[in-house]
């Protein structure tokens, strides 16, 4: 458990972030409400998606998924199609898992101490923390990259915030000013005042509460901070797509059970900067499946989609397929001669289906 302030050395700014918070909360459905499961699942939904964007998410989640017995017993597909849209979907399946250990090892109640939280699969120090103050109001910290930024300006911190040095010192700072009476309520204010005020770019500190009490503000270099010093450089890599059909069918593929997207549907794609090396592969590609393929030279759609470690320059191009065999031979029969990782489908069949990340945007191009 984390060591907390009393009033008395509580320094000025909490008590006005609090203030500030008490008038300007967001009203979210998982607050207020004290409910562990409800905040464990927005916490995770919020990782890298703004909470505008992941709310539709959170409310289909909770339509499908009310508890964590409701959670636990879903199948992963059900979990993964649920998440579709909302990328990273590692987290969807590790909270499933994590749900699961939480019904099988602790009667279905989500636990109430730090050490038991984080040996939940998925769940981590930040995810921890907020559950554990938000739902049970315990003075735990809950740091994530929001709360690095507003302590590395507050107190004028030049060490890098994705380094262990600077995260060690800023959490210590956290555990220090958390107020004792109001940790769940004092991490949402951090969580709101980072995502309207005290935001990465360009923050907004003549409509601060708290400027008073801000050494960055104070010095002039709230420009300059945080600092983030980035170590592993994303990969571009460029691919050429093909919508293509037989008929009324698209040709898709399954990405592989291990990796990025995994076990999720595409379009048959190509790694290659420009349409005729990329027409070239996929031509090659389904001949050895046994289609000829007539790839229109007119792109359709471009698409960026960046993923921690790499980036997906997309070029989307429609095409025909001729089947090699009898022309007699039916879809059907088709589909028994391509690998297990190929299907044909119809467009209308395409929403019962889980896409791999921007490939799902792809199939409002298909008719
Ligand atoms: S004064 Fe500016 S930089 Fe400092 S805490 Fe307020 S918004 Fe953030």
């Amino acid at each position: 458990m984390s060591k907390t302030n009393t009033a008395a050395q509580e320094p000025k700014w909490v008590q006005r972030l609090l203030d500030w918070y008490d008038v300007n909360k967001r009203d979210l459905p998982w607050r207020g409400v004290g409910d562990p499961y409800k905040i464990w699942v927005s916490e995770v939904m919020s990782q890298q998606t703004r909470i505008e964007a992941m709310k539709p998410y959170y409310d289909n989640w909770m339509q499908l998924f009310p508890t964590v017995e409701a959670l636990a017993e879903a199948s992963e597909d059900e979990v993964v199609h649920a998440w579709q849209g909302l990328g990273y979907y590692s987290r969807a399946r590790n909270l499933r898992l994590g749900v699961q250990e939480v019904v099988s090892n602790y009667g279905g109640v989500v636990p109430m101490d730090r050490k038991s939280m984080e040996s939940l699969k998925g769940v981590g120090a930040y995810t921890a923390g907020a559950v554990l103050s938000m739902a049970y109001n315990l003075p735990e910290v809950a740091v994530d990259g929001n709360v690095l930024r507003i302590y590395a300006r507050l107190y004028n911190i030049n060490d890098d915030i994705l380094g262990a040095v600077g995260k060690k010192k800023i959490t210590a700072l956290v555990e220090e000013t958390l107020p004792h009476d109001r940790p769940g309520d004092f991490n949402q204010s951090l969580m709101d005042f980072g995502s309207s005020l005290c935001i990465p770019k360009s923050p907004r500190c003549s409509d601060c509460p708290i400027n008073s009490s801000c050494e960055a503000y104070a010095n002039g270099t709230t420009a300059d901070l945080p600092v983030r010093i980035k170590k592993t450089k994303s990969i571009t890599i460029p691919l050429v797509v093909g919508l293509v059909q037989l008929g009324d069918y698209y040709l898709l593929h399954k990405r592989p059970n291990t990796g990025l997207l995994r076990s999720m549907w595409e379009f048959p794609s190509a790694e290659a900067s420009d349409f005729s090396a990329g027409e070239s592969q996929l031509k090659d590609l389904l001949g050895a499946l046994g289609f000829e393929l007539k790839l229109d030279s007119t792109m359709v759609r471009e698409l960026t989609h960046v993923f921690s470690h790499r980036k997906w320059e997309m070029k989307t191009y429609q095409g025909t397929l001729i089947w090699r065999g009898s022309d007699a031979e039916q879809i059907a029969a088709i589909q028994t001669k391509l690998p297990a990782d190929y299907m044909l489908l119809p467009r209308l069949e395409f929403a019962t289906y889980t896409w791999a990340g921007p490939h799902g945007k792809l199939t409002e191009l298909c008719k």
